[in-house]
């Protein structure tokens, strides 16, 4: 046989074979029921069974304000077993919008995310976060039969430093052909202030996540985790996601925890610890300032390098530790404020870990926040505290254009409206990103473990997928994940909080 005649026998058989399927479907609808009713009723008994688990009987889940608040209660496998199960249908939720845009943004399949995570990641993860990533996934399983496993789940955690740090490290490293053109992102607004700045001389924290719409209007978790071992938490965070990662936290011991990213980072260790790993760590175990410094340097990877914005309660210290791989400083303070909007200010950090950011450039989004953030807690010395933390996080107004708007050089980020976009993290015109939800909390309310947080825009503001769309096409890719994002009532949450009656 030559080939064209190969190939014709082949489409003989393709055809014959559709032919055969097509009338046995003709014929099928009775034992399809049948089957569709046996896959019910083993997921129900997976269900009745999972449910009667008795790791989940310290945990619970409600929903307030918009947000999902979640109690975990445990050693670290029973942690992640109750993360598992509680948040199963937002996990697969969030694993299918989270991945989809990895793949989108990096040319890269999943499988190159499974790899990076079983082979570089994994090895170096700490055993109590392994058994905790695996609780995870049995968790998940338990629920909903879900095919997921442990490395889709690191890989899953590693999506604010796999994407945007190690593919970039290793386009680069490789010389791939085509690569696209990646940044680090440019997540967030912060500041922590203490002493003379605020109202009753104790610290006030406060942070506005920023990324793009797809993520964040599902980032809507509060973690309530009473470890086996270090410090009762509580944070924000994501569903499936062992670390807060935007990230917003305080810990029983007193230590609060912020911070914003550093444009244009570039590096990346691969025989360092995972960064939400580390992160993770810190505010487990972190119980002074010193702790969590040298917890996040101790492998320091490079991965979703921060502006860490600290506070200790117990002290009335606040710092900022700026890490980055190459170089990092850590400064502090018992009378000031330290804020954050995605910039480096170390000369060394500057140089030698952010070659390509411009500190003079008044109109990009990190400058002109950082000049707002210096009026606005100038103008407001001595008068700060948790309800005017919540205006700020809410702010409008553009320093490079000295008016009100809705744009990416705005506190409140709404980069929709913007036809500039962010250049310095590839977000390109109107990208449907910004603040996407914003937390606060002050000393008072860390030592009762509280915070107040609200979902959406801080301002109030709503994001309507479906107009937006329409405007703007080109992001046509996100319409099966882009959902609406009305913002929700500035909500508090406390630790060990039950369910409203
Ligand atoms: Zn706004």
């Amino acid at each position: 046989m030559n080939d064209a005649m190969r190939r014709a026998a082949a489409i003989a058989l393709l055809i014959l074979g559709g032919a055969a399927l097509w009338s046995a479907g003709s014929e099928a609808p009775a034992s399809a029921s049948a089957n569709d009713a046996m896959v019910a009723t083993i997921a129900a008994a997976r269900e009745r069974a999972a449910a009667n688990d008795p790791r989940l009987k310290p945990a619970w889940r409600f929903e307030e304000g918009g947000w999902i608040y979640v109690h975990l209660e445990g050693d670290p496998g029973t942690v992640g077993y109750q993360h598992g199960y509680l948040l199963a249908p937002e996990i697969e939720d969030g694993f299918a919008a989270v991945s989809v845009g990895m793949m989108h943004s990096t040319k890269r399949d999943w499988e190159f995310f499974r790899k990076a995570a079983r082979e570089m990641l994994w090895p170096k993860i700490d055993a109590e976060y392994q058994q905790e990533l695996q609780g995870i996934v049995d968790g998940l399983r338990a629920r909903t039969g879900s095919k997921l496993d442990v490395y889709d789940i690191v890989a899953f955690n590693a999506f604010e430093e796999l994407p945007d740090y190690y593919v970039p490290w290793l386009n680069k490293r490789e010389k791939t052909a085509n690569a696209p053109n990646l940044k680090s992102p440019g997540n967030c607004s912060a500041f922590v202030a203490t002493g003379s700045w605020t109202k009753d001389g104790q610290i006030v924290m406060a942070h506005n996540n920023w990324t793009n719409y797809k993520n964040g209007e599902r980032w809507r978790i509060v973690f309530d985790i009473a470890p086996k071992n270090g410090y009762r938490m509580l944070m924000d965070g994501f569903p499936g996601v062992i670390a807060s990662d935007d990230d917003f936290g305080i810990n029983s011991d007193g230590l609060m925890v912020t911070e914003t990213t550093i444009t244009q980072f570039e590096g990346w260790d691969p025989n360092g610890k995972a960064e939400f790993v580390r992160a993770r760590k810190a505010l487990q175990y972190g119980g002074s300032i010193d702790e969590y410094t040298k917890i996040m340097l101790d492998g320091n990877n490079g991965g979703y390098a921060n502006d860490w914005l600290l506070g200790d309660r117990k002290t009335g210290e606040i710092a900022q530790l700026e890490l980055g791989l190459k170089a990092y400083k850590l400064w502090r303070t018992k009378d000031g404020v330290l804020a954050g909007s995605n910039w480096a200010r170390d000369t060394k950090v500057l140089k030698e870990d952010t070659p390509q950011f411009d500190a003079n450039n008044k109109e990009s989004s990190p400058n002109a926040r950082r000049a707002r953030w210096e009026e606005l807690l100038n103008e407001n010395k001595g008068k700060i505290d948790v309800a005017l933390a919540e205006k700020m996080l809410g702010d409008h107004t553009d320093t490079a254009e000295k008016k009100e708007d809705t744009n990416e050089r705005t506190l409140c980020g709404h980069v929709d409206g913007s036809p500039r976009g962010v250049r310095e993290w590839d977000w390109q015109p109107y990208y449907p990103g910004g603040a996407v939800q914003g937390k606060a909390t002050d000393a008072a309310m860390t030592k009762e473990m509280r915070i107040v947080a609200r979902m959406g825009h801080p301002c109030g503001g709503d994001f309507l997928a479906k107009p937006f769309l329409a405007a703007h096409p080109e992001y046509a890719w996100q319409e099966p994940y882009l959902r609406d994002m009305k913002a929700g009532p500035w909500t508090e949450f406390r630790s060990g909080q039950a369910k409203k009656e």
